[in-house]
C-alpha cells in the first residue's frame, strides 16, 4: 500500500489532517501539527547540513518529540537510531559511536546527566535538547513556544529551532523499500550490541500486519504501552497510529496507576506491551474494570506469556491478552493470535501457542544439522518473510552468522502443532543442564505462575557441585500474600517431573527487568555466581 514510512505518513496527513496524532497529558497533536512540527526540524537539520543516510540519535523518554523526531529524520532523508533512556555512559557512546549519529536529540535530563559527558567522543555535531512538555498547552502551532527553555552548554533548544525554522519544509525525498528507516540496537546479551537495520519496506510491512491482524481501524485510539526506542514501540505504537491516522497515546513512561488512568480518560482501544506490564496493572490497587472497559484489543509479545496471567487476566477485565512472537530483526511480530482467535495450550508441555506465522511470512523449525523437522519436534525457529532484515549495521559477520539467503536463525526453540500453531520453548542459550536432564525455564515459570501468591517469576540455573546446574526459581509475592520456599517447592514438585521441579526459591521484593519490561534471568543467574 505503502512504498515507505514517509508516504503512509503523508496519507494520513491528507486523510485527517485535524485528528489526533499524539496525546500527552493535557496535550494534543494534529497531524496537521505533527506535520507542521516535523517539517521545520526537518528543515532545520538540513539547513546544517544534515544528508541522506546520516543518522539522528533519539534519546528520549515516551514524549511527543520522539515522534516529531522520528518523522523529521526521515523529511531530512536521514535514518533513526533509537536509543534506550536507561542507557548510561558507556552504553550510550558504544551506540552513538557504532551508527556514527551526527545528531542526537534528548531529553535536556539525559543530556546534562549523561550525553554531555561522552557527546565530545563521538561523531555528534549537533545536540537537540528538548524538556517536558509543558501539559496544559493545547495550542498545536504554538506547543514548544512555553516550554522552558534551558539551553545547556553546546546543545540546541528543540523549541528555538521549531520557532526558527517555522513554516519552512525540507526538499522531497523518496526512499526504496529497501533503504534503512531505523537501526534498533538488541540488548546485547550475546556479545556487543548490533544494530538491526529495519527497512522502510520491513517497518511498512508490518504496520499493516498489526493493522489487519489486531482488526484495527482509524476509529481505534493506540495505547504506548512500550517504550517507543524499543521495535514494539516504533512498530507497534508509533507506526500503527500513523497508518490508520488514529491517536497515538503517550505517558512518558510506564507507570501503573498513570496508565490506568489514562486508559479511561482517553478511551484507548488497543494496546501491545510486555506481560509483565499487564501483570503490574492487574495487580494494583487502583484497578477497576471500568477502566480498562473500552481497551479490548489486548496484544502481548517480547516474552512467554504464562497461560495463568490470560486466565486471571480476563477473569478481572473481560479481555482476553492475544500472544504475539517476533524479534527486533523481523521488525515486531512474525506470529500472531490474530484477533478473534484463541491460542491453544499443549496438553503435553502446557505452553501456550505464540499464534500462527503472519501472511507472507514462512517459519521452519530446523534441527542441529539444518534440516527441517516435522510438525512436533521441537529446533530453532527460522523466519523468512518481508519484516526480516536485511542484516546489522556494519556487521557483515554477525549479519552472514543470524541471515543465511534470507532466512534469520533466530536462537529461540520452538515448534508447530499438526494444526499450524507454534509453541515458543524458549530461548536455546537459557535452557538449563541439570546433571544431563535439559529444562527450560518456561515451562517451571507457567507453574509458578499458577500459584495464586506468586506475582513473577524466573527460573535459571544455579551451580552445583554434583550436579552442574540445578535449577533455581525466583519469585516476586503478590501484595498481601505469603508462600515459603518449601511449599511453592512442594506445589511445582506435583505438577512438574521429577528433574524439572526448582529446588531452590527464592523470593525477592521485586525481579530485575529491563525496561521493556523483560524479566532479566541473565542479572540473577549472575546472581548465582560466587
Ligand atoms: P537480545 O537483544 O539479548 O537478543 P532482546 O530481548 O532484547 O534480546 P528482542 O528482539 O527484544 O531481543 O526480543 C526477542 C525475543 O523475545 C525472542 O527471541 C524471544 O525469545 C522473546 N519473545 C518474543 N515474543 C515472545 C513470545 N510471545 N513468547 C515467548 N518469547 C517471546
Amino acid at each position: 500500500e505503502h512504498a515507505d514510512a514517509l508516504s503512509m505518513f503523508r496519507s494520513a496527513v491528507a486523510r485527517s489532517p485535524d485528528a489526533d496524532a499524539i496525546r500527552y497529558f493535557g496535550t494534543r497533536i494534529s497531524y496537521r501539527a505533527l506535520d507542521a512540527l516535523s517539517d521545520a526540524l526537518a528543515a532545520a537539520l538540513v539547513d546544517r547540513g544534515f544528508g541522506r543516510g546520516d543518522r539522528v540519535a533519539l534519546y528520549l523518554q515516551n514524549v511527543p518529540q520522539f515522534v516529531i523526531g522520528l518523522i523529521a529524520t526521515w523529511k531530512a532523508g536521514g535514518v533513526a537510531v533509537s536509543v534506550n533512556p536507561m542507557n548510561r555512559h558507556r552504553e550510550l557512546e558504544l551506540l552513538l559511536t557504532d551508527s556514527g549519529a551526527c545528531v542526537l536529540l534528548c531529553l535536556e535530563t539525559l543530556y546534562r546527566d549523561v550525553a554531555a559527558a561522552v557527546v565530545p567522543r563521538t561523531s555528534v555535531r549537533m545536540v537537540i535538547t528538548t524538556s517536558e512538555l509543558d501539559d496544559r498547552s493545547r495550542d498545536d502551532g504554538r506547543l514548544f513556544a512555553n516550554v522552558e527553555r534551558v539551553a545547556s552548554d553546546g546543545a540546541i533548544p528543540l523549541s528555538d529551532l521549531l520557532a526558527g525554522f517555522r513554516g519552512r519544509a525540507p526538499p522531497e525525498v523518496a526512499f526504496s523499500a529497501s533503504d534503512s528507516a531505523f537501526l534498533t540496537y538488541t540488548s546485547g546479551t550475546t556479545g556487543p550490541p548490533k544494530g538491526a537495520m529495519n527497512s522502510h519496506g520491513n517497518f511498512v510491512y508490518n504496520c499493516q500486519v498489526y493493522r489487519d491482524w489486531c482488526g484495527l481501524g482509524a476509529a481505534d485510539v493506540v495505547l504506548g504501552l512500550a517504550p517507543l526506542f524499543h521495535i514494539t514501540g516504533l512498530v507497534g505504537h508509533i507506526g500503527v497510529a500513523l497508518l490508520l491516522g488514529a491517536p497515538l497515546v503517550l505517558t512518558y513512561r510506564f507507570e501503573p496507576a498513570v496508565v490506568l488512568e489514562t486508559i479511561r480518560d482517553e478511551h484507548a482501544t488497543f494496546a501491545v506491551g510486555a506481560i509483565t506490564a499487564f501483570i503490574a496493572m492487574m495487580n494494583h490497587p487502583d484497578a477497576r474494570t471500568e477502566n480498562l472497559a473500552t481497551l479490548r484489543k489486548v496484544f502481548s509479545g517480547g516474552a512467554p506469556i504464562p497461560p495463568a496471567v490470560i486466565k486471571t487476566f480476563r477473569e478481572q477485565f473481560g479481555h482476553y491478552i492475544h500472544s504475539v512472537y517476533g524479534l527486533t530483526e523481523t521488525t515486531s511480530p512474525s506470529h500472531i493470535v490474530p484477533v478473534g482467535a484463541e491460542a491453544p495450550v499443549d496438553e503435553a508441555s502446557g505452553a501456550l501457542s505464540v499464534g500462527v506465522p503472519v501472511y507472507g511470512t514462512t517459519v521452519r523449525i530446523v534441527g542441529e544439522d539444518g534440516q527441517d523437522l516435522p510438525a512436533g519436534e521441537a529446533g530453532e525457529i527460522v523466519t523468512t518473510g518481508p519484516q526480516v532484515i536485511a542484516g546489522y549495521w556494519n556487521k557483515p559477520e554477525e549479519t552472514a552468522h543470524a541471515i543465511r539467503d534470507g532466512r534469520f536463525h533466530t536462537g529461540d526453540v520452538g515448534y508447530m502443532d499438526q494444526r499450524g500453531w507454534f509453541y515458543i520453548v524458549d530461548r536455546k542459550k537459557d535452557q538449563i543442564n541439570a546433571a544431563g536432564y535439559k529444562v527450560w525455564p518456561r515451562e517451571v515459570e507457567d507453574v509458578l505462575y499458577e500459584h495464586d501468591a506468586v506475582l513473577e517469576a524466573a527460573v535459571v540455573g544455579a551451580p552445583d557441585p554434583y550436579r552442574g546446574e540445578t535449577v533455581k526459581a525466583f519469585i516476586s509475592l503478590r501484595p498481601g500474600r505469603s508462600v515459603t520456599p518449601d511449599a511453592l517447592i512442594l506445589f511445582c514438585k506435583q505438577r512438574l517431573a521429577a528433574y524439572k521441579y526448582p529446588r531452590i526459591v527464592e523470593v525477592l521484593d521485586e525481579l530485575p527487568k529491563t525496561v521493556t519490561g523483560k524479566i532479566l534471568r541473565r542479572e540473577l543467574r549472575a546472581k548465582q555466581s560466587p
